[in-house]
């Protein structure tokens, strides 16, 4: 039997697809920036059936690319040239919410916000919220461990799962969704898989820890004179009910401001804006206002306490990476450095970018209390050079050069700047444990 009739053994014809037509949105990922021809796309329906199709494929040797919703933004969910694409489209199952342990169970492709619905029907809420929410999966948000805008509150994707299930090159079965809080026998396989980047198993399930949905929330926009002013507002801002922090610069505002038709912010123009919201059970108005008084060089300030003037205040943030892409596909670049190193990094990557992109534009925007920055850069004639540039004064800052959206193929090459050689030994030493016959994402993460 050839390999596309075994696939077509595995999960019905009917979901084995290889018109180009039925190819193409798979084949190029969200940005553009990525793209490459498949052999063709296999939907499987269950665990079982992932797990013929993984054997088919190992057993001609042909590449496997695991794909979710195809949010990501290193290029790891798209073929590269002649693997097959293996969806999650259809491993939709959603398990009821359990309210003793918090807990419930999802299919990997499920997505982000029919999770965060499901959940909130019970009074609970899921602790990492993206932009991408509507098309990104729980699947791929384990294989890239997805931060977003809630990780000061309820941490990354590695701190909600509890248990994962997923099907190996060979088609083994590993791992548990029991959901036990407390287990101390060995090795962490569960989150082993969180950040694999569809390198190791193809994750078909996970078990995912649910927080309390908190109803009431405040937000404000600070402006500052300077990034190490807003590292330091940061630090009388954190408390029990801090649940986002996010930094922009006053090009990128304007941009925003550009694209969308928005008004100024604030009465005063101020080189960085800091967004803050607190959220609790209760009203947190007065905590956040108590907060805001005690923020060392405050150059003007405003505080939205409903829905409206919240969501007028977010545009100014959440505006960022649209406004970006209708100046053209930027190089995204997604890192964090230490919070204290902060501010040094920022006028390090300002001279980084000019220096290997002069004339190119750059927009920086981020999650600050991780020290996590998105760099944006429009218009640099050398990708390569930019990338270059920007991820050594990451490494140079003690940082890292993937923060929430996974090294891929787009950082690959890089890996070396901050993982050392005993480390990639031990990263190949692992993916050959895993995946000994080496069929699935090759060229994601560890360079081929
Ligand atoms: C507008 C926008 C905003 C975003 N904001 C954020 C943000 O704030 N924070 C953040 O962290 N990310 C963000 N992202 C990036 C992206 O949404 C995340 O990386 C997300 O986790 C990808 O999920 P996905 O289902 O789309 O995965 P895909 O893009 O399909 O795949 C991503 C990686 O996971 C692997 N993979 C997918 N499913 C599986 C599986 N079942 N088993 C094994 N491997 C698998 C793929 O092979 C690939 O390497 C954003 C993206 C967009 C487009």
């Amino acid at each position: 039997m050839d390999l596309f009739a075994e696939l077509a053994a595995a999960v019905g014809a009917e979901h084995v697809l290889t018109e180009p037509d039925l190819l193409a949105g798979y084949e190029s990922d969200w940005t553009g920036r990525f793209t490459g021809r498949a052999l063709a796309v296999v939907r499987p329906a269950d665990r079982d059936e992932v797990a013929a199709v993984l054997r088919a494929c190992a057993a001609e040797g042909v590449g496997v690319v695991p794909q979710g919703g195809n949010t990501g933004l290193v290029g790891g969910g798209v073929p590269r040239g002649g693997e097959v694409v293996l969806s999650t489209a259809r491993l939709t199952a959603l398990g009821e919410v359990d309210r003793v342990s918090g807990q419930v169970t999802a299919g990997a492709g499920v997505r982000l916000a029919d999770l965060r619905a499901h959940a909130a029907a019970t009074g609970l809420d899921f602790g990492v919220d993206i932009a991408a929410r509507d098309s990104a999966t729980v699947g791929g948000m384990v294989a890239t461990n997805a931060g977003g805008l809630r990780v000061v509150r309820w941490g990354p994707m590695r701190d909600q799962v509890v248990g994962v299930e997923a099907v190996l090159s060979d088609g083994r079965v590993v791992g548990s969704l029991s959901g036990l809080e407390k287990d101390s026998t060995g090795y962490d396989l569960a989150r082993g898989l969180v950040g694999s980047e569809g390198t190791l198993a193809v994750v078909t399930a996970v078990r995912l820890r649910l927080v309390p949905a908190l109803p009431h929330r405040a937000a404000a926009l600070l402006g500052l004179p300077s990034t190490a002013a807003a590292v330091a507002a940061v630090g009388a801002l954190r408390g029990p009910l801090l649940s986002a922090v996010e930094v922009c610069y006053a090009d990128g505002v304007a941009l925003v401001r550009e694209h969308r038709g928005l008004p100024a912010p604030l009465p005063r123009d101020c080189p960085v804006y800091l967004l803050v919201e607190y959220a609790g059970e209760h009203d947190p108005t007065d905590e956040l206002g108590a907060a805001l008084a005690a923020v060392p060089d405050l150059v003007d300030t405003a505080l939205a306490v409903d829905g409206t003037a919240r969501r007028r205040l977010w545009a100014y943030r959440e505006g960022h990476t649209e406004a970006v892409n209708a100046l053209g596909v930027p190089v995204k670049l997604d890192v964090a450095v230490p919070p204290a190193r902060a501010a040094v990094f920022e006028t390090a990557v300002r001279a980084a970018v000019s220096a290997a992109a002069p004339g190119a534009r750059l927009v920086l925007f981020g999650h600050l209390a991780e020290g996590n920055f998105h760099v944006n850069v429009v218009g640099a004639p050398d990708e390569r050079a930019v990338s270059d540039a920007v991820l050594r004064a990451v490494a140079a800052e003690g940082g890292s050069i993937s923060a929430e959206h996974g090294v891929g193929v787009a950082k690959a090459p890089w890996l070396h700047l901050t993982r050392t050689a005993a480390e990639r030994d031990l990263y190949a030493a692992v993916k050959r444990a895993w995946d000994p016959s080496g069929i699935l994402n090759p060229g994601v993460l560890i360079p081929r």
